[in-house]
């Protein structure tokens, strides 16, 4: 089994009821959901909305690869609506974001996934619910020198 840390978010509907339903599909799909932090309410990311997010990290243990993870978050993604991709970072309005922050202590970096989440350390919005579920993890330990660079 592999311990796959997921980063969730939306800021559009019924935003709770969208993270309840993004974790119970999870825990169906992905594996056992062992850990869920409080959903945090944050303000935009990267664009401007009128709308704020919603945000909450989860662990789940699964026997699929981090590809399998990534077919199917983004299937569930699609699955409660969303159909906008951000493309070349142009971030957008979303009913869920599930983003792979971390799988074991694996390091991958191809076009379609890096892991760690390239950007997980420096979000407050990841690394507070993160530090809430699993205070352990150490961004040193994945080479990373600096965390909290940005809001
Ligand atoms: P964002 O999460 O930045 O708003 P998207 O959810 O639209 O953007 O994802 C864009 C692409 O990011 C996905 O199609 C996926 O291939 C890629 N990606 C790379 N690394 C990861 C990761 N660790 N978790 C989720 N998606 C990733
Ligand atoms: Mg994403």
């Amino acid at each position: 089994m592999h311990k796959v840390y997921l980063g969730l978010g939306t800021n559009l509907g019924d935003k709770e009821a969208n993270l309840k339903t993004a974790v119970e599909e999870i825990n169906k799909r992905v594996g056992e959901v062992t850990s869920l932090s409080a959903f945090y309410e944050t303000e935009p990311w990267g664009f401007t909305s009128e709308s704020t997010f919603l945000n909450a990290v989860c662990c789940t243990l699964t026997s699929l690869t981090p590809q399998e993870v990534l077919a199917t978050t983004q299937d569930i993604e699609r699955q409660l609506g969303r159909t906008r991709k951000s493309v070349g970072g142009i971030y957008s309005d979303r009913p869920i974001d599930i983003d792979i922050l971390l799988y074991d202590d694996y390091r991958l970096n191809t076009p379609e996934l890096t892991i760690p989440h390239p950007l997980m350390w420096e979000r407050d919005f990841v690394m507070v619910p993160l530090r809430e579920i699993a205070p352990e993890i150490n961004a040193k330990a994945f080479g990373i020198k600096r965390e909290g660079v940005c809001p």
